[in-house]
C-alpha cells in the first residue's frame, strides 16, 4: 500500500499545536489562562466556537475546519445516502486527504498526531450537521487504536497510513446473531492448520460492514480455555479474501445513510500475520479499549443534545399559535429551562470525562456512567424536542425527526445501559 502524503494544510499545522494533549492538561490548573472561556451554560448557543475550557484557541480554528467539512462535503449529500444506506467513498477519502480520520492516532504509526480533544471535536461537528452517516468515529478511535496498540509494526504500516487516508475502511465485528451483551458466547472460531488459521463463523450489526476494507473479528481459539474470556483472539480480516462472505446491508428505523451488515467466514484461510496482538489475549483487549468506544457515544450524545436544543429553541421562537409564537408560553419557557440545565450538567460530566482520558485515567465504571446516563438523555431530550416541534416534529423534513430515529440505538450499542448499570455497580459493591 502507497504511504499517505497529507497536504500542509492550515488545519495540520494547527494540529501540530494539539499533539500529545500536553497543552490542554494545564488548563485545568492555571484558572486565568482560561478565565475568557465561557461554558456552554453562558454562551449564546450550546454550539458555540470558543467555549469549554478543555479546548483552546487551536482547538476552535480546528473545529470550524471540521464543522466546513461536515457543512460542504457531507450535509448536502446526506438524503441520498439515506436512500442508498451508504455513504461515498468519496466522502471518506475528502476526509481523509483533511486530516479528520485517525486525528489521535500517532504520527509514528501514520496517524495525524493531534490530541484527544481534536479527535472529540470531529465526533462533535458530526452531531452538530446531524450526520450520523459517515462512519468515522468508529473507525478512527474505536478500529483505529486495536491496530495502533497491538499490531505489528507491518500491521501497523499496512493499515494505519491507508486509514488516515480514508482509503482503507474499518470496521470491528464482536456481535453475533446469538452472541451481543455476553461477548463470552462468541461461537464464530478459528482453527490452528499449521501456521495458518481457518475462521469459520458469522457476525451481525457490523458498523462500516458493507463499505469496509478490514474487520477486527472476534473469535474462539480455545475451545479448553479454563474460561471463555481466556481463549478469544482478534483477526485482521480483509475485504476480497476467499471465503469472507458480506450479508444484508441491515435496513434500520435510523442511522439511515450508515451501512451496518451481517458477515458470513466460510474456511477464509488466514495467515499468521492476520493474528492481532497476542493469541487468546482477545478479551482483555477489548475490555482495556471499550471505554474510549462508550466515551465516544456519551459525547456524541451531549452534542446531538446541544444541536437538538438549538434546533427546537429556533422553532418554537418562529412556530405561532394563539396569536403568538409558542416561545411565549410559560410551559413552553419552562420545558426550555429544564433542557438545558439538564444538559448543561451533562457537558459538565462529559468535560470532565474528556479531561480524564486524555491523562489516562478515565476507568471503565466512569466511562459506562457517562455513556448510560448520557444516551438516556439524548432520547429523553430527542422526545420532549419533537413534543415541542407538534407534527411537524414527526415529519422526516423536519432535523429533529431524523435525530429522534438516530438516539434510539444509543443505549443499546457499545454495551446496553443495563450492561453499563452491571459494570457500575460492580465496582461500588466490590469489596476491592
Ligand atoms: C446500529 C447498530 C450498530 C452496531 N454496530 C456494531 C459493530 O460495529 N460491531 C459489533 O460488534 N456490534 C455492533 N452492534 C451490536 C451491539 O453492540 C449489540 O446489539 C448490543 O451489544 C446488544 O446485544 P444484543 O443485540 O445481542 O442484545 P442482547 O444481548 O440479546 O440483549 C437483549 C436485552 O437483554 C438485556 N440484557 C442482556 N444481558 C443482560 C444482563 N446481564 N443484565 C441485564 N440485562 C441484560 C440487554 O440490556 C437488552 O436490553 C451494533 C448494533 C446496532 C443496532
Amino acid at each position: 500500500m502507497a504511504t499517505l502524503r497529507l497536504p500542509a494544510s492550515k488545519v495540520l499545522r494547527q494540529l501540530c499545536c494539539l499533539r500529545g494533549g500536553r497543552a490542554p492538561a494545564r488548563y485545568f490548573q492555571t484558572e486565568n489562562h482560561h478565565s475568557a472561556r465561557l461554558e456552554t451554560s453562558s454562551a449564546k448557543t450550546l454550539m458555540d466556537i470558543g467555549t469549554r475550557r478543555i479546548f483552546t484557541s487551536d482547538h476552535d480554528i480546528f473545529r470550524q475546519s471540521v464543522k466546513k467539512f461536515f457543512q460542504d462535503a457531507v450535509v448536502p449529500n446526506h438524503g441520498e445516502w439515506e436512500k442508498a444506506g451508504q455513504v461515498s467513498r468519496e466522502v471518506w477519502e475528502k476526509a481523509g486527504q483533511q486530516g479528520f480520520l485517525g486525528v489521535n492516532i500517532a504520527e509514528e504509526h501514520g496517524g495525524i498526531g493531534g490530541d484527544l480533544f481534536s479527535t472529540a471535536i470531529v465526533w462533535e461537528e458530526q452531531m452538530y450537521a446531524n450526520c450520523s452517516g459517515p462512519g468515522f468515529s468508529l473507525h478512527s478511535d474505536i478500529v483505529m487504536p486495536y491496530i495502533a496498540n497491538y499490531g505489528t509494526k507491518e500491521q501497523i504500516e499496512r493499515f494505519i497510513p491507508e486509514m488516515t487516508a480514508g482509503r482503507c475502511i474499518g470496521a470491528i465485528a464482536m456481535t453475533e446473531p446469538g452472541a451481543g451483551s455476553d461477548l463470552q458466547g462468541v461461537r464464530t472460531f478459528a482453527k490452528k492448520d499449521g501456521s495458518d488459521w481457518i475462521l469459520n463463523g458469522s457476525k451481525v450489526f457490523i458498523t462500516n460492514g458493507w463499505m469496509c476494507d478490514v474487520v477486527i473479528v472476534v473469535a474462539v481459539t480455545n475451545r479448553e480455555a479454563h474460561s471463555p474470556a481466556h481463549g478469544i483472539s482478534l483477526f485482521l480480516v480483509e475485504n476480497g479474501m476467499k471465503g469472507f462472505i458480506k450479508g444484508r446491508k441491515l435496513e434500520k428505523i435510523g442511522l439511515k445513510a450508515q451501512d451496518t451488515a451481517e458477515m458470513f467466514f466460510e474456511d477464509v484461510r488466514l495467515p499468521a500475520s492476520a493474528l492481532l496482538g497476542q493469541e487468546n489475549k482477545g478479551f482483555y483487549y477489548l475490555m482495556a479499549e471499550l471505554p474510549q468506544e462508550r466515551l465516544a457515544i456519551a459525547d456524541m450524545a451531549i452534542a446531538s443534545c446541544e444541536f437538538m436544543f438549538e434546533e427546537t429553541r429556533n422553532y418554537v421562537k418562529q412556530r405561532k399559535a394563539f396569536g403568538k409564537t409558542i416561545a411565549h408560553l410559560q410551559t413552553v419557557q419552562h420545558k426550555l429551562a429544564e433542557l438545558k440545565t439538564q444538559i448543561c450538567i451533562g457537558r459538565t460530566f462529559l468535560d470532565s470525562c474528556l479531561h480524564l482520558h486524555s491523562g489516562k485515567r478515565l476507568d471503565s465504571s466512569t466511562a459506562s456512567m457517562a455513556k448510560y446516563w448520557a444516551s438516556d438523555l439524548q432520547n429523553s431530550v430527542a422526545t420532549q424536542c419533537v413534543q415541542l416541534h407538534g407534527g411537524w416534529g414527526y415529519m422526516w423534513e423536519y432535523p429533529i425527526a431524523k435525530s429522534f430515529v438516530d438516539a434510539r440505538v444509543q443505549p443499546i450499542y457499545g454495551g446496553t445501559n443495563e450492561i453499563m448499570k452491571e459494570l457500575i455497580a460492580r465496582d461500588i459493591v466490590s469489596d476491592k
